[in-house]
């Protein structure tokens, strides 16, 4: 027989069912969430373009048949593509990890094969080159956009650098500090490296970041960090930049613009 007061019996009730709370529903919650989870995972790494980069850092021999190599811009674009290597990190605005819905991929990641500061990067189209003081790894390129007359653009290149930060991959023509400097389309402007801001970086392999930047007012080029300021680079390379679905490597010239379309 219990002798405590109905007031302390209510007391305890209310304990056991805040308990009861605090475990079985976070814990029910992440049994059902768990399925749900795993299927989202399971989307980020069967998604094609990601299944393409683990089967180039895992498998060696599949490098050849996954590389995009040009020597000359597609026909019809006006960009070339301005690396060798398997055109990752696609599709242009990913949202998988470590992107996500409201700051997704701005560019798209070039994985070039052989050594760190080999692998050639070179101007997507002709402009003015600048390369800020501080910057280790990144150059950019002021452009009158091919695609909309009278509007400026810029292209911006980085991660050629060793991890550490001490070597820049960067031909010596472009040091710090350099400002609209004249380049043509196809000259080399460096290698790709793995430098991704320094000692305690998340670590990215080597690759080539590329992407396609708006200017403000001024013709000044955007923080190319936020997607926003970006364009899709599709319509400059001619390749399927945009398409989530695209996964089938090497990446191959689209038709050029107006062309009829092949049956
Ligand atoms: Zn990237």
């Amino acid at each position: 027989m219990d002798h405590r007061s109905p007031i302390a019996r209510s007391r305890r009730r209310k304990l056991v069912l805040l308990l009861l709370a605090l475990v079985i529903l976070p814990g029910a919650a992440l049994i059902a969430g768990y399925p749900a989870l795993r299927t989202v995972a399971g989307v980020i790494l069967r998604h094609p373009p990601n299944e393409a980069l683990l089967r180039w850092f895992y498998e060696p021999s599949a490098r050849a048949a996954l590389s995009t190599s040009f020597a000359a811009p597609c026909p019809g674009y006006p960009f070339l593509t301005p690396s060798a290597g398997l055109v990752g990190g696609l599709p242009w605005n990913a949202a998988y990890a470590p992107y996500n819905i409201l700051q997704p991929h701005p560019g798209i990641d070039i994985f070039g094969d052989g050594p760190e500061g080999t692998v050639p990067v070179y101007a997507a189209y002709d402009g003015l080159l600048t390369r800020e003081e501080d910057w280790v790894a990144t150059v950019i390129i002021r452009h009158d956009d091919p695609l909309q007359p009278g509007r400026v653009i810029w292209t911006y290149y980085t991660h050629m650098a060793s991890v550490d930060g001490r070597r820049s991959y960067i031909v010596d023509r472009f040091p710090p500090g350099v400002t609209a400097l004249p380049v043509r389309q196809g000259e080399l402007l460096g290698y790709q490296g793995s430098y991704n801001g320094g000692p305690g970086a998340q670590p990215i392999g080597m690759h080539l970041h590329f992407s396609i930047v708006r200017s403000d007012a001024l013709g000044h080029y955007l923080n190319e960090a936020v997607f926003a300021n970006t364009l899709d680079p599709t319509p400059y390379l001619g390749l399927k930049l945009n398409d989530p679905s695209s996964g089938d490597f090497p990446l191959r010239c689209l038709p050029p613009p107006g062309a009829a379309p092949s049956s």
